[in-house]
């Protein structure tokens, strides 16, 4: 919804290059960039941001490729990890009648979308997510689930889920820890561009 970042944001993506990522093992990251967009390059694997975030409002925008024969999780895939434990799905899901919980917008295999905000492929999308990291106690043990809301195309995907754990493939295993951004390379040509973040105070303060 908001596409301009504000001052307080930290611009991961602005379509020039690709200085603020890195591939899982550290080294640059090598996916295509053109025309102010990123591109998935399939075989180079996940990249993830240098920089690690715990709670945070997150923008990003995204475009699946036209792929008509292909089908489930072949159309279209990639992802959007969050402190590189939790995937939104990116799929090509639209017209899809009954999401599912593998779908666009899914919390991988955890929460299907409220509503189908698909827009069909080759169109730029909009992910809006406010992100609430799992609180520990002094032993580590989880107190309080992550959570997460998710507008995609401003509409309400995800009501405030708390989720359930880390969703498969996560790399990140501190679930308290401040983690990367981190986007899925699925074998798909899909693209994103213009992602930021605004981190967010853990609490507010006790004063009345
Ligand atoms: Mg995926």
């Amino acid at each position: 919804m908001i596409q301009t970042p504000p001052d307080t944001a930290v611009v991961l993506f602005d379509g020039k290059d690709l200085s603020n990522w890195t591939q899982l093992d550290g080294e640059a990251a090598v996916w295509e960039v053109a025309n102010g967009a990123m591109t998935v390059t399939a075989g180079e694997g996940d990249i993830v941001t240098r920089e690690k975030f715990t709670d945070f409002l997150l923008h990003l925008e995204f475009m699946t490729p036209d792929m008509p024969d292909a089908t489930g999780q072949a159309k279209g895939n990639s992802g959007v990890f969050l402190q590189g434990r939790y995937e939104i799905q990116v799929l090509d899901s639209y017209g899809i009648d009954v999401p599912g919980q593998g779908d666009c917008g899914a919390i991988y295999n955890q929460f299907a979308t409220l509503v189908n905000a698909c827009k069909p492929p080759l169109e730029w999308q909009t992910y809006d997510v406010i992100f609430r990291a799992a609180r520990v106690d002094e032993s580590g043990e989880i107190e309080e689930n992550a959570r997460v809301t998710v507008l995609q195309n401003g509409i309400v995907i995800q009501n405030n889920v708390q989720l359930l754990g880390a969703t498969g493939g996560a790399t990140d295993e501190d679930a308290a820890e401040p983690g990367p951004l981190r986007l899925q390379d699925h074998g798909n040509s899909v693209k994103y561009r213009n992602i930021w973040i605004v981190p967010l105070p853990l609490k507010g303060s006790d004063v009345y």
